[in-house]
């Protein structure tokens, strides 16, 4: 998912927003209409598995939309797929961490994410019962570990052995919130997700495993093993529904006046749905080299203008994102565009071939990709964390960061360039533009991006980190190995490490293997330390050109040239000092122009801390440019350009209301 910025002229365009916005969002007056049964999805089946499926579940579960009760049996089938012993199997109970304002996510939230704060509508997860293989019943034997109740510890009675395999029964009641970081209700729309107990992944050296359970986190998002999920949804008849995987079985139960519909999903690790009695759809395909997807959109009819630019974009990202990395692997996509009062706290989210997407808003006219660049981004995540399934709460930039440099590619293939992202009047910005504009400079930079989620000082320095340095860094990376390099290194990481855990350490290593060039330095200074370049023009000054004056020899063949004698030339010599006070250094291009509107360059300038370029030239210099490609992305921008006379931040003008709606265009995409 992605992050938010809590700036002035945010707040006061959310403001506008809301005043402005032609697309209502509210139930109120709306009266549910019976629904048509949807027929079965009829797509062929796989023909093997693509992930070892150690973690598959079995889920009933019944909503009652009054009451935003989710009540549920699970079975999970887990089998011990490292070479030790497991004592005690953890389960995620994410829905806790909205239980109360002393969890975790509420504390390190401060009960805000984005732009939704929690309301005393609190969510809770209750597991009422947990049976093992033999039927035994452990749930009073279960104890909350952490500093919270999101993580549930099962002792089992007899460990589990490498490779043995035990099935898991519970009972549970899932309460939602008030419509909040990524899941609950709104009026009669729900979002259904972190909702059931999730169990945590093996990780660490075989022999020596340890579980990754992490209590949750504002800034943590999730980690889990690929498995099957078969989930029966049992709603109210007039509820449409929308979930992870393919409806394999639809039933209407016409006394009850409930409707039951079996998904099922391979090779996935997490579950989500919506449930809503308004919502509509459209539909397309994604044509790949050898398979077609379904893409469907589902939407409150007051935006269907913004549905079909949402599907047109996440068929367009389907498509760039398989040829660039490797085929999406299922047959569907579902996008969701929340209600427009739900959109803050369910809007921008990924989950197995589903996603929510956000940034419909009179501002988001045509010219103003924010609906498109959000679907990009979310789809994008179903590579970047779909299939390449890092964990999230150790490593985000490896979903996050990596997304949002392929989102920028993939915008500029799927938009033109230089406007993919916003062509509207006078200003014209790609994705890599727009980042770089919400960036506030330096002191964005508090923490390295290879930062654990939870070690970052606030949700805005881990969202820094994680998407915007992350996304520069990687844009650098291109300068220096050249793009066609660094997009097939990607896509070898992609396929190398497609339906598995890749860490930082894998992706550094499958890219600097691919690229053949000894990366580890610029991987060591921009990942693990606070490391970027730092550039600046120290100096930049002409003198008129003459030969040497004053006294030159000994004895009779002593010389003294005057300026009478030496005039000047007319030329000038000129000097110009570019320094590098940053921990990397890059071979950087200069460009200096001159007052009589000529234009020199040096490319490739190794700069070292510093570097002095000395010339003769028939007119002085107007202004230096370091860097006039944006190659180097990371460097701030203001200090790469000087001029000799005027405000050198002059040229920035445009840049700074740039800024202003990069900073939008963030809140909207991010965390
Ligand atoms: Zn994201």
């Amino acid at each position: 998912m992605c992050f938010e910025r809590s700036v002035g002229p945010v707040l006061l365009l959310a403001s506008l927003l809301a005043l402005f916005t032609t697309v209502a969002g509210c139930d109120r007056g709306r009266v549910p209409r019976a629904q048509r049964l949807p027929s079965v999805d009829h797509f062929a089946p796989i023909a093997a598995p693509r992930t070892p499926r150690h973690a598959s579940y079995k889920i009933s579960a019944a909503l009652d939309p009054a009451t935003h009760v989710v009540t549920a049996t699970q079975t999970l089938t887990w089998k011990n797929y490292g070479q030790s012993p497991v004592q005690t199997l953890p389960f995620h109970l994410y829905l806790n961490g909205f239980k109360n304002e002393s969890s975790l996510f509420m504390r390190s939230s401060r009960g805000r994410h984005r732009s939704s704060r929690a309301t005393e509508n609190w969510g809770t997860i209750d597991v009422l019962s947990i049976r093992l293989n033999d039927e035994t019943e452990v749930r009073a034997l279960a104890r909350y570990v952490g500093p919270d109740e999101t993580v549930l510890e099962v002792p089992l009675p007899t460990p589990l052995g490498a490779g043995e395999t035990i099935e898991i029964k519970m009972r549970f009641v899932a309460k939602l919130p008030e419509i909040f970081a990524r899941t609950g209700y709104r009026g009669d729309f729900h979002m259904v997700a972190q909702w059931f107990p999730k169990i945590g992944v093996r990780v660490g050296v075989p022999g020596a495993e340890t579980w990754a359970c992490e209590p949750f986190h504002v800034s943590a998002e999730f980690f889990a093993d690929f498995g099957t999920y078969e989930v029966d949804l049992t709603v109210p008849d007039a509820y449409v529904v929308a979930a992870t995987g393919v409806l394999v079985a639809a039933e209407r139960d016409s006394k009850r006046g409930v409707r039951t519909l079996r998904y099922r999903a391979e090779d996935v690790h997490d579950f989500a749905w919506m449930a809503d009695p308004y919502m509509v759809k459209i539909s397309g395909t994604a044509k790949l080299a050898a398979s077609t997807v379904e893409v469907r959109v589902w939407y409150r009819p007051e935006q269907h203008r913004f549905a079909k630019r949402h599907l047109a974009a996440a068929i367009g990202t389907v498509e760039t994102m398989s040829e660039l990395f490797l085929p999406y692997p299922w047959p569907v996509l579902t996008i969701i565009d929340p209600p427009m009062d739900a959109v803050d706290g369910a809007g921008g989210m990924e989950y197995p071939t589903l996603v929510t997407t956000a940034g419909d808003s009179v501002y988001s006219r045509p010219g103003i990709r924010i609906p498109e660049m959000v679907t990009v981004h979310e789809v994008g995540h179903q590579w970047f964390q779909g299939m390449l399934a890092s964990n999230e709460a150790a490593e985000a930039w490896l979903d996050e960061g990596v997304n949002q440099w392929s989102n920028g590619v993939v915008m500029e293939r799927l938009y033109g360039q230089p406007g993919s992202v916003m062509d509207w009047m006078d200003l014209q910005a790609g994705l890599y533009e727009v980042t770089r504009a919400s960036l506030d400079y330096p002191s964005s930079i508090p923490s390295p991006i290879a930062t654990a989620a939870h070690a970052f000082v606030d949700n805005e320095a881990y969202g820094t980190a994680s998407y915007q340095q992350t996304m520069l860094a990687l844009r650098t990376l291109e300068g220096v190995v050249g793009k066609a390099k660094l997009l097939s290194a990607m896509k070898h990481y992609a396929q190398t490490w497609a339906f598995r855990h890749p860490t930082g350490r894998d992706f550094f290593a499958a890219i600097s293997e691919h690229v053949g060039q000894d990366l580890s330095g610029f991987f060591h200074s921009v990942f693990h330390q606070l490391g970027g370049p730092e550039l600046s023009v120290r100096s930049m000054s002409c003198r008129a050109a003459h030969e040497p004056r004053g006294i030159f020899g000994d004895g009779a063949s002593r010389k003294v040239v005057t300026e009478s004698s030496a005039p000047a030339t007319g030329a000038y010599q000129c000097s110009v000092i570019v320094q590098n006070t940053g921990p990397l250094q890059l071979a950087v291009d200069i460009e200096v122009g001159f007052e009589d509107g000529t234009r020199e360059r040096w490319n490739e300038t190794q700069i070292g801390a510093w570097k002095e370029l000395t010339f003769a030239r028939s007119s002085p210099i107007a202004e230096v440019v370091i860097d006039p490609d944006d190659k180097v992305m990371m460097a701030d921008p203001l200090p790469l350009r000087r001029r000799s006379l005027g405000d050198p931040r002059a040229s920035y003008r445009s840049g700074a209301r740039l800024g202003f709606w990069a900073q939008e265009l963030m809140r909207v995409v991010g965390p």
